[in-house]
């Protein structure tokens, strides 16, 4: 009987070791030190709960940047894991911040500064200037099928080609983009500050005198992509419902992962807001590991 007893309870040990060996395959390479075991838990209750306001306004965790985040970090970890923690505190030293693990404002803050900076139509428009509306000569006329729901518009003939060629390897690559025939057709392009100035005084879609004054989309160059909406919401709500339902699409984790190779950069606040930026490969951070 106690023989028995032994086996079983061997039996037991056995399962479990078998299990918890599992578990530490299905992590893979996810799992960390255990210094950061706290802070994976702390990140994943943040990631819904934590009071930030990255760009101004107030919002409930940083679930809507969660992509983003892990991008800049360089992880391809889950954000509640102990080597996403990890990964960010070796960014977060590297950028001389206080290395926490933590996703938190401060860190939050210095992102958001990068993101920020790597368009150049936002360096100069914090330097006072507004870059000129772009030459008819300039725009080609999109494709009826690469409009949202067939609406016409023009691009920067240089960025429609770079957004075709990127729009062509998305649906290559996954077949749930090349499932909705809508996805990343073009909800808004070249918009002329005419355009713009008259939408806002008409009182509809202002959003502030910026829009109204300076829109990157007098350039020619930013586009707007369907990377769909949450029900009842349109493809460019800026509520925080739609945002984050948008910044779990495959479209848009596809864009976050790809689009600097075809020279897009993503305005982070909003997730179907994308800029051409030009041919040139995009600064990569070097590994000090
Ligand atoms: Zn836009």
């Amino acid at each position: 009987m106690e023989s028995l007893f032994v086996a079983l309870a061997s039996a037991s040990l056995l399962v479990t070791w078998v299990s918890s060996t599992h578990l530490v395959s299905l992590q893979g390479t996810c799992g960390g030190g255990e210094q950061y075991a706290a802070i994976a838990t702390r990140n994943a209750a943040t990631l819904q709960t934590a009071s930030l306001a990255p760009f101004g306004r107030a919002e409930h965790g940083w679930g809507i940047y969660e992509a983003q985040v892990a991008a800049t970090v360089g992880t391809k970890c889950a954000s509640g894991s102990k080597r996403f923690a990890a990964d960010l505190a070796r960014w977060q030293s590297r950028n001389r911040l206080r290395v926490t693990g933590a996703v938190d404002a401060v860190t939050l803050g210095a992102m958001k500064l990068r993101w920020q900076n790597a368009r150049p139509f936002i360096k100069s428009f914090a330097s006072g200037s507004c870059p000129a509306a772009a030459e008819d000569q300039a725009l080609a006329t999109i494709g009826h099928r690469e409009g949202w729901l067939g609406k016409p518009g023009k691009l920067d003939v240089r960025a429609l080609d770079a957004l075709r060629r990127m729009v062509s390897a998305a649906r290559a690559d996954d077949p749930r983009i090349k499932a909705d025939a809508q996805m990343l057709t073009i909800v808004s392009a070249f918009r002329s500050p005419a355009y713009d100035a008259a939408k806002c005084a008409a009182g509809a879609n202002c959003n502030g005198i910026a829009k109204a004054r300076c829109s990157a989309h007098r350039t020619g160059t930013a586009v707007d992509l369907y990377v769909g909406a949450a029900p009842g919401h349109s493809p460019v709500d800026t509520d925080d419902d739609n945002r984050l339902f948008q910044s779990r699409t495959p479209a848009y984790r596809w864009l976050v992962k790809n689009a600097a190779r075809f020279g897009f950069v993503n305005y982070v606040f909003e997730p179907w807001h994308w800029e051409w930026v030009g041919p040139e490969p995009q600064r990569v951070e070097l590994e000090t590991r």
